[in-house]
């Protein structure tokens, strides 16, 4: 018999779309801390549209930006999108995600129903002109984060996506894993490969900030691979641990500096003095780490106000400092005069391409890329796994939710 709702984990027939589902939402009410933003509901599962696939989502990843979005800041994705004409007053964020494609929408091409995917979260219009003259996809007027910008994602029992957003989920990888980890690993394989000419080449310094987060322990693991030496800063003896095991050549306790922030006004020459001694000791210690005295060429950046004017100084002449976040702000400092007397390049960079995402499923599907997705929780969990994130006391690695498959579970079906 056919239901209008079924519980977590519960099957419904094959082809049979229920009218309603269990999701974890934001309203612009409980914007706040997102222990209490988030919030478990029973919501009506989105409706096909054109180009549109209908998801079962087997798992969710959690990820930064819906810590930004259970806070209403800097962006009230809700309003945001009431404003462009949605009807929906809730937020159903998951901006990764794996899952079985339950329906598929006019003009689909490429997936079909019963397919096994891993979802991206880049999500644009095809036919948008900008894209037809030839504009990266990610930086279309129409580019918008699927399950942050976008709503219905995968913190969702059903997901609803763009056809080209699946992709094939390697079969031996388990739902969990599987929607845990695309969005940091195809972000950073951006970072360090997708701006020529600086990309990591052997025997590159590479400094990466956060080396034990989502996007640094994937971003360790790729400099590695092509022969780059990457230096890892953590705030933890124990985070240090894990960076190496991953690859890094050397480990930076941030914790050991004070440095950090707005760098005081050049008039006020004490202040001025202990920021400048603050940067270069700071140096001198990734060049013990590093075992020679040659700056970073690149400098993996997501951390933002704290530390980009550390990482402009740092950076080698003629490197790139590449950056797709600001966990600690995004009014950053930048002094001018290192950027062009050096040659310098701040290079801004935000998700990945379709092209990119594959790789990265990939090397993960093949065994060459950990996943990193070391904390699976349950579906009720998900407010509480981005509060750890808000309060910087994750796991390293990445987590992921458990929406209708259980833990470790690989295949789908009796
Ligand atoms: P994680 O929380 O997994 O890792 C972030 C790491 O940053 C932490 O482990 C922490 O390590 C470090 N950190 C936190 N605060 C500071 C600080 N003030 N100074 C230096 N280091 C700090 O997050 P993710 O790796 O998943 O994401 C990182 C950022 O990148 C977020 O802001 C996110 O929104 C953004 N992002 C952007 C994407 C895009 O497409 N544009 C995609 C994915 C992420 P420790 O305390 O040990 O130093």
């Amino acid at each position: 018999m056919h239901k209008d709702l079924y519980d977590l984990g519960e099957t419904p027939p094959r082809g049979h779309v229920p009218a309603r589902m269990h999701a974890f939402t934001l309203r612009r009410e409980r914007y706040g801390e997102p222990r209490d933003a988030f919030a478990h509901e029973v919501v009506p599962v989105p409706g096909l549209r054109p180009g549109h696939v209908l998801v079962y989502t087997m798992a969710a990843g959690i990820n930064y930006n819906n810590v930004w979005a259970a806070m209403g800041h800097p962006v009230d994705v809700i309003a945001m999108r009431e404003k462009a004409g949605a009807a929906e007053d809730y937020h159903i964020g998951g901006s990764d995600g794996s899952g079985v494609v339950w329906a598929v929408g006019e003009g689909v091409r490429g997936v079909e129903v019963g397919d096994h995917v891993i979802i991206s979260p880049g999500q644009w219009d095809e036919s948008d002109e900008d894209i037809r003259l030839g504009r990266d996809p990610i930086a279309s007027r129409s580019m918008r984060v699927w399950g942050y910008e976008s709503n219905f994602g995968s913190f969702g029992q059903f997901a609803l996506v763009r056809d080209f957003q699946c992709h094939p989920k390697p079969e031996n990888l388990p739902w969990d894993v599987a929607g845990g980890f695309l969005v940091s690993a195809a972000t950073s394989y951006r970072q360090l490969f997708g701006w020529e000419p600086n990309v990591v080449r052997p025997g590159d310094p590479v400094l990466v900030w956060g080396g034990a987060g989502g996007l640094g322990t994937s971003a360790i693991q790729l400099a590695r691979q092509v022969g780059g030496r990457p230096v890892a800063v953590v705030s933890t003896e124990a985070k240090a641990r894990t960076c190496r095991e991953l690859g890094a050549v050397g480990t930076i306790l941030r914790t050991d500096f004070d440095h950090w922030g707005r760098v005081p006004d050049e008039q006020d020459t004490q202040a001025y003095a202990a920021w400048t001694r603050g940067v270069r000791a700071f140096g001198k210690r990734f060049w013990e780490e590093l075992g020679e005295r040659r700056a970073p060429r690149i400098v993996f950046e997501h951390t933002g106000a704290d530390t980009l004017p550390t990482s402009l100084y740092l950076c080698d002449s003629a490197g790139m400092v590449v950056i797709c976040g600001a966990t600690s702000g995004f009014q950053a400092d930048v002094d001018l005069r290192f950027l062009w007397m050096r040659l310098k390049r701040l290079q801004g960079s935000h998700f990945a391409s379709p092209a990119q995402c594959r790789r990265v499923i990939d090397l993960v599907g093949g065994g060459l890329l950990d996943p990193c997705v070391t904390r699976i929780v349950e579906f009720d969990e998900i407010g509480e796994a981005h509060q750890m994130i808000r309060d910087n006391a994750q796991p390293p690695g990445n987590m992921s939710a458990l929406v209708n498959a259980r833990a470790g579970q690989t295949g789908f079906g009796p």
